[in-house]
């Protein structure tokens, strides 16, 4: 597990002449990672007095190594688009926010405390300077700016609803209380807890009447059957073509579930790396438990082509080992090819001259079409985000406010959706974030009227 930042970033105790520990905050929100802080600069912006509460010394820490600690905060698609490849069947729910909050908003929201976004592979915008800290730090001042209160070391232990909702918890290490009219829920899911997300919010959710699919992890590692990619621990290879089918059958074959590009990389567990990540969603949507997987490790190169490079490569070093006549071939790493040299069962180390048809066609097979059998996903702590959450059929996805409860709302990751690699993920948060917290705001303040309760019945 990655290293979490501990940079300190400092909080802001008062906000707008509040005082949040003896009066009642119009909004409070708990959690101040990538949806909270957005949710308290939405609700301050829109006038109301806020408090973010976080349970951790320091906000957003999940930001700080998101992308590897470069952090991938967001794509330069549109929202049509961003809905259409986020690759959740719930993502369509996402409209409102991202027209409330765009990936253009947030790009000039960042660029205001100078932190510039790069464009890579394609439509992924990372920080420019590899700190995704720079990124917490911008949202938190921007968050001061804004005129909200951040209040760190305050871990809300319950939620309850009375005239006004009472907030539970240790706040700088003394059990108190808090009040606020309304409260956006912004606590994350299960993943990465050293983070500070474990899933704190969907108990108060089901208290308050909501229900919570089933939470699985998503963006995960996937576990084989097969021992030797743990031989390969540690070796990544930067250009495959991932399929995904069912099992028994040729995912490349047969029509997969998903196929996905990208890097791969073999682990203690079995195979991980974005382009399996994004696969995992594709397993978990699936409700499978066991799926095939095939690597094809050229994808740009045709089978036909390949087979004459290869044989030209084995003849030009006819006393060498297979493993070692391909050294260098097409950038392949040496443990990788001994790997092959191993799985083609030739017989000890085939010499490369002596090497027959049939087993240069396995060679060519497991260089296109190497097959894994899958047989989960590491669990949910491990994935980069969590799958399920709160039921969107109770959320008013206009304004993120619960049917059930109303003045009570939700944002990012504790909502039912989780998003492929990309920037989806914290875009979707940031987005939620600001639209649950300025539509708190304007309830808080008697802007919006009250929400018609959905029968249970009718919920998706
Ligand atoms: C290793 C890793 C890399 C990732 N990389 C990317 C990436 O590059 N791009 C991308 O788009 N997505 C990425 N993601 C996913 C993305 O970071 C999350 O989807 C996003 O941060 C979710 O935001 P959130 O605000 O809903 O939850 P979180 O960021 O988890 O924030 C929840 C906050 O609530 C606080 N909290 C929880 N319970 C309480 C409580 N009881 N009281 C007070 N506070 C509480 C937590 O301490 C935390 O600060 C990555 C995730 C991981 C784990």
């Amino acid at each position: 597990m990655r290293q979490v930042s501990a940079k300190v970033i400092p909080c802001i105790e008062r906000a707008m002449d509040l005082n949040p520990a003896t009066e009642t905050a119009d909004v409070a929100v708990i959690g101040a990672g990538a949806a909270g802080l957005l949710a308290g600069i939405g609700a301050a912006r829109a006038g109301a007095r806020t408090v973010v509460y976080e349970r951790m010394a320091t906000p957003a820490r999940k930001i700080a190594i998101a992308g590897g600690g470069r952090c991938n905060f967001t794509n330069t698609l549109d929202a049509r688009a961003f809905v259409r490849r986020f690759g959740d069947t719930h993502a369509a729910k996402l409209g409102h926010a991202l027209r409330a909050f765009s990936n253009d908003e947030l790009l000039a929201l960042l660029a205001r405390h100078g932190v510039e976004g790069q464009v890579e592979r394609g439509y992924r915008i990372f920080t420019k300077s590899g700190r995704g800290s720079d990124v917490a730090e911008a949202l938190v001042a921007e968050l001061k700016e804004a005129g909200a209160a951040l209040v760190c070391d305050a871990r809300i232990s319950a939620l309850r609803r009375g005239a006004a909702f009472i907030l539970e918890g240790r706040f700088g290490g003394c059990d108190e209380r808090r009040k606020a009219r309304t409260v956006v829920v912004c606590t994350g899911g299960l993943s990465y807890p050293t983070t500070g997300s474990s899933g704190d919010g969907y108990a108060w959710a089901r208290a308050l009447g909501h229900t919570v699919t089933p939470l699985r992890a998503a963006l995960v590692g996937l576990t084989v059957e097969e021992t030797w990619p743990a031989a390969l621990q540690g070796l990544s290879w930067p250009d495959a073509e991932a399929a995904l089918g069912r099992h028994g059958r040729d995912a490349h074959a047969t029509k997969p579930l998903g196929v996905e590009r990208g890097e791969i990389l073999f682990t203690h567990f079995g195979i991980s790396g974005p382009a399996i990540l994004d696969l995992s969603n594709v397993l978990v949507a699936s409700g499978l438990q066991r799926a095939a997987l095939t690597v094809d490790f050229l994808p740009d190169v045709r089978r036909e082509e390949l087979d004459a490079q290869l044989l030209a490569r084995l003849r030009q070093y006819p006393n060498r080992t297979v493993a070692r006549a391909l050294e260098g071939f097409m950038r392949m790493p040496p443990r990788l090819l001994e790997h092959f040299e191993t799985a083609l069962e030739a017989g000890g180390s085939p010499l490369a001259g002596r090497l027959t048809k049939e087993a240069r066609q396995r060679l060519l097979g497991l260089l296109k079409q190497t097959s894994l059998v899958v047989n989960g996903t590491r669990s949910v702590e491990h994935g980069e985000v969590t799958a399920g959450g709160v039921a969107w059929g109770e959320i008013e996805p206009a304004t993120l406010e619960s049917r059930v409860c109303p003045s009570l709302f939700f944002a990012g990751e504790i909502l039912d959706v989780a998003g492929r690699c990309g920037g989806f993920n914290l875009q979707a948060a940031f987005s939620t974030g600001f639209l649950a917290g300025r539509s708190a705001a304007r309830r808080a303040l008697g802007r919006i009227p009250e929400p018609t309760e959905t029968p249970r019945s009718h919920r998706a």
